[in-house]
């Protein structure tokens, strides 16, 4: 009987590598999930993953901006490893990033949607990019370097591409990764033919911090200019439409003028002004930003969907996540770029049915960083050791927080933004954020900002001066020049 028993555990098979479906956002606030509490819109589809898998509540980016987000979770490493600390330069094809890792490890890698890294993706054995930013609707795309023009709303066609790689084009033999990566809810905000007259007749909750005069905190915040009131551009608030920003069907654009002509209409009759019509502009910014939104949680549906129909949903990660967070009216604002919280932090879900926990959350510090390692653990590849990021699979594997904090976590994060004289005029910063405090440091205006995130998640009264905190700011000055040595960040930038 003992030998029968041991026979069998000999014998048994090697479990099948598990797919990965990486799907990624442009700009979208896990304030507009409903996953994580939102008060003014419902993802039914992104909340699946939430169901079925675990919620980071406190995963992070290591610089709040566009390409250096996406290039650090591809390398695994920080802005001034990978090469693209601003959304200025060119990615480094000939890193090692986590596709090019997996595929040398027998996966097939497929990547459909934004890029934005300038330079053609590497270690893809199929990929169809948007061109820069892409519009919103009939997008030039590349496939596997020759260029297509497509007819419909984007998110929609990004998501039939992806499926029809999915379901037709693959290797069936080979597991494999396959990154959907969506030009939504990037500005300007543009919604899809299904979701034209969501919310009409709805007044959306005002963010607490809408009317935020940045009084207490230092003078970075009000020098910046991506306020709700005086930064957004008529093409933002659908008051003034280009041409070139159209590349719509006939029928498109008569359903787009159908929705917003009445609009502004009412919006012209009413003459607002003052406190009203910052009120106006970001009913009307958000509730474009959420339609947005309303296409990419039903893609997520339709992978999730397709998965299932396809046998795949059980042996599959999916991930749902973001370049970074967003700022959907909170202290005034839309954009991203700050290390406070709206920006910083941003969403991840992941669901993988027999190894995590459904509805399990966590709040164990996470950083984009770490989605290189953990991808390649998962695939049995070996992580390189240039990777600074660390493997999520004790999370991912684990019951609750404390069976990971049992064996060790990480209890700081760091941060560097350098865009100082892009737009929106933020200027550059470093920081680290503990579990309680957050701790920023302007140098072009040698300032320090201190939060003590526990009596004050807003981030409305930096500490910074307060000799009650004195200790506080010089410990995490200190795990700033620690971490600076850890990840290998000059002290100069
Ligand atoms: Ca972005």
């Amino acid at each position: 009987m003992l030998i029968l028993i041991l026979a069998s555990m000999l014998i048994t098979p090697p479990e099948e590598p598990p797919n990965i479906v990486f799907i990624m956002s442009d700009d979208h606030a896990w304030q507009a999930i409903s996953a994580y509490g939102s008060d003014r819109n419902v993802t039914p589809n992104i909340d699946r993953i939430a169901q079925d898998g675990i919620t980071f509540d406190r995963y992070y980016v290591e610089n709040s901006i566009c390409a250096p987000s996406r290039a650090a979770i591809l390398t695994g490493v920080f802005s001034e490893h990978h090469g693209v600390p601003t959304n200025r330069e060119v990615f480094d094809g000939t890193q090692e990033t986590f596709p090019v890792v997996a595929r040398a490890s027998g996966y097939q890698t497929a990547l459909v949607g934004k890029w934005h890294l300038k330079s053609e993706p590497v270690g893809f054995d199929h990929y169809e990019r948007l061109v820069g930013q892409g519009n919103y609707y009939g997008p030039r795309m590349i496939r596997n370097g020759v260029e297509v023009l497509h007819e419909g709303y984007t998110t929609d066609v990004i998501t039939d591409l992806a499926l029809e790689w999915l379901e037709t084009e693959r290797d069936e033999s080979k597991p494999f990764v396959l990154m959907v990566q969506h030009k939504a809810p990037h500005r300007e905000w543009m919604p899809g033919p299904d979701h034209l007259h969501d919310m009409e007749g709805v007044d959306l909750p005002e963010p607490p911090t809408l009317f935020d005069d940045y009084s207490g905190r230092g003078r970075a915040s009000t020098m910046q200019e991506m306020t709700i009131k005086d930064h957004l551009r008529p093409m933002d608030l659908k008051l003034a439409m280009p041409e070139w920003m159209m590349r719509m069907t006939p029928e498109e654009r008569a359903a787009w003028d159908k929705a917003y002509e009445p609009r502004n209409e009412a919006f012209r009759a009413l003459d607002l002004a003052g406190a009203d019509l910052i009120r106006w502009k970001y009913q009307r910014y958000a509730k474009d930003y959420l339609r947005c939104i309303a296409s990419v949680d039903d893609s997520v549906g339709r992978i999730l969907d397709s998965l299932e129909s396809l046998g795949l949903d059980e042996n599959t990660i999916v991930i749902y996540t973001s370049d970074q967070g967003w700022y959907l009216g909170e202290h005034g604002w839309y954009d991203k770029r700050w290390m406070y919280e709206e920006s910083f932090r941003t969403p991840f879900l992941l669901r993988w049915p027999g190894v995590v926990a459904p509805g399990r959350r966590t709040e164990l510090l996470s950083q984009n960083i770490d989605l290189a390692p953990t991808f390649l653990e998962v695939v049995g590849a070996e992580i390189p050791d240039r990777m600074q990021g660390r493997s999520l699979l004790p999370i991912l594997e684990s019951v609750d927080d404390a069976q990971v904090e049992d064996i060790g976590w990480r209890d700081a994060l760091y941060y560097r933004y350098y865009e100082s004289l892009g737009p929106h005029k933020v200027p550059k910063h470093e920081g680290v954020r503990t579990r309680r405090y957050k701790l920023m440091v302007f140098p072009e205006l040698d300032e320090v900002e201190l939060y003590d995130l526990k009596v004050d998640p807003d981030e409305l009264h930096s500490l910074a001066d307060d000799p009650g905190s004195a200790v506080v700011r010089e410990r995490l000055e200190a795990l700033l020049v620690e971490l600076r040595a850890k990840y290998d960040v000059s002290e100069d930038w």
